[in-house]
């Protein structure tokens, strides 16, 4: 069997946990396994070489970035294959540029094209564990890229996709999927297993156990994935094309802390407004979600919509350098807002969800800025500082201990 493995930042934070893998990893290998390792950096070390960017420069180069926090994952899988030597098992470290990985050339969120599965078939037929750095990638002018935050699953399921392993295992510091992210809702259940679509929306909403990438990829190339403890032995949570149990109402909750809001006030009210907007923030990349336009006044209208916090000053500045074409007399963004969504295949067939969430939050008091929906999910825009009462009387409504 060809057993791909990624751990992240967690399960690899110190000496200790370092062993930990390798000692498991090990322990597959003994069993007569092809073993292929993924692993992010260690610990808050992404989060610490951003700090480090940004006190040089608050404005730093995609590109520079992108070289420096792939710097991480290289010193985790050379450290894994040090551990590796001390239990007296051949291991091969690699990096992106090794295994020639090779990836579009947008720094910071790049995308997975072609992968060579030489190398690594080479080291494994020399009897080695191959140890690659997850969210890193080449792109065509041999340039490092990234893959974009919690990239390394996104890493492991494109190795698990090009080699056909038997089994694609991420690893991380809680015990599966859950019903809500555990660490917010103590009474979460873990997922026995759970379909593509509906894990795809919980991570594009901001489930952040998987990327959402990794998750599209698995479902492109059906890839099942196992989402398990790097700390025990406990079953994880499996996703797959279909699940066996008659899916429930409701699947899970999802916080996204990471939004904005923004609003354009005083847009004429005329054909082509909306387009122009959401062309110029397409063309930038950036990422629309909840969308509100409020009824035409007096030949006028408004648009809110929500982006990714990161983004805001981009759309900013995108939308003023085009004030005049817009039409709009006012700009207005807000980085205190989060979004709380429900996801389940179940809400297809069933009139009363919305109602449902809506009056859960009603009975704690939390106000809804925005809605929307779609045929599995749906999200309310909220005060950030609602967050944790919100998803937990969501959570209770919907999934009954
Ligand atoms: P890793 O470093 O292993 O990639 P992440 O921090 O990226 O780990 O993802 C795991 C975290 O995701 C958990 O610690 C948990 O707080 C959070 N999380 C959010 N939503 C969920 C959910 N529905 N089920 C499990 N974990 C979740
Ligand atoms: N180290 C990267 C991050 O923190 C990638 C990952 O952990 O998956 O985002
Ligand atoms: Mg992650």
């Amino acid at each position: 069997m060809l057993i791909v493995k990624k751990f992240g930042g967690s399960s690899v934070a110190d000496k200790e946990r370092i062993l930990n893998v390798a000692e498991r990893c090990v322990e597959e290998y003994k069993k007569g396994n092809d073993v292929v390792v993924v692993l992010s950096a260690m610990g808050k070390t992404t989060d610490h070489l951003i700090d480090m960017a940004h006190d040089i420069n608050p404005n730093p180069s995609k590109r520079e970035m992108d070289m420096l926090l792939a710097t991480g994952e290289q010193t985790s899988v050379a450290l894994m294959s040090m551990a590796m030597a001390t239990l007296g098992v051949p291991s091969v470290s690699l990096n992106a540029f090794q295994v020639a990985m090779h990836t579009s050339s947008s720094y910071g969120n790049a995308r997975f094209k072609r992968i060579d599965s030489d190398r690594i078939r080479h080291e494994l037929d020399n009897k080695k564990i191959v140890i690659v750095t997850g969210f890193q990638g080449v792109n065509k002018y041999d340039d490092i890229t990234t893959l974009g935050r919690g990239g390394s699953d996104t890493t492991a399921v494109a190795l698990a996709a090009a080699l056909h392993a038997d089994a694609c295992e991420i690893y991380t510091d809680v015990e599966g999927v859950y019903t809500a992210d555990p660490r917010v809702v103590p009474n979460a259940k873990k997922m026995k297993e759970i379909t593509y679509d509906e894990m795809l929306e919980l991570a594009t909403l901001g489930a952040k156990v998987l990327h959402n990438r990794s998750v599209e990829m698995a479902k492109k190339y059906g890839v099942q994935l196992v989402v398990r403890s790097s700390l025990n032995r406990a079953e994880g949570t499996v996703v797959k094309e279909d699940v066996d149990v008659e899916s429930m109402l409701v699947s899970g909750v999802a916080v996204d802390k990471n939004a904005a809001r923004v609003a354009l006030i005083g847009l004429k009210d005329e054909p082509g407004i909306a387009f122009k907007v959401f062309d110029l923030l397409g063309k930038k990349n950036i990422n629309v979600d909840v969308i509100l336009q409020s009824i035409g006044r007096d030949g006028t209208k408004d648009i809110s919509f929500t982006v990714a916090r990161d983004d805001v000053a981009e759309v900013e500045k995108i939308l003023e350098a085009n004030r005049t074409r817009l039409t709009f007399e006012k700009l207005e963004t807000d980085t205190t807002v989060a979004k709380v969504s429900v996801v389940g295949a179940g809400m297809q067939s069933n009139a009363g969800v919305a109602g449902m969430m809506f009056e859960a939050l009603y009975n704690v008091g939390v106000n809804i800025r925005m809605i929307a929906t779609s045929e599995i999910r749906i999200t309310v825009l909220i005060d950030e500082a609602d967050v944790d009462t919100a998803t937990k009387a969501v959570h209770d409504k919907f999934i009954e201990d």
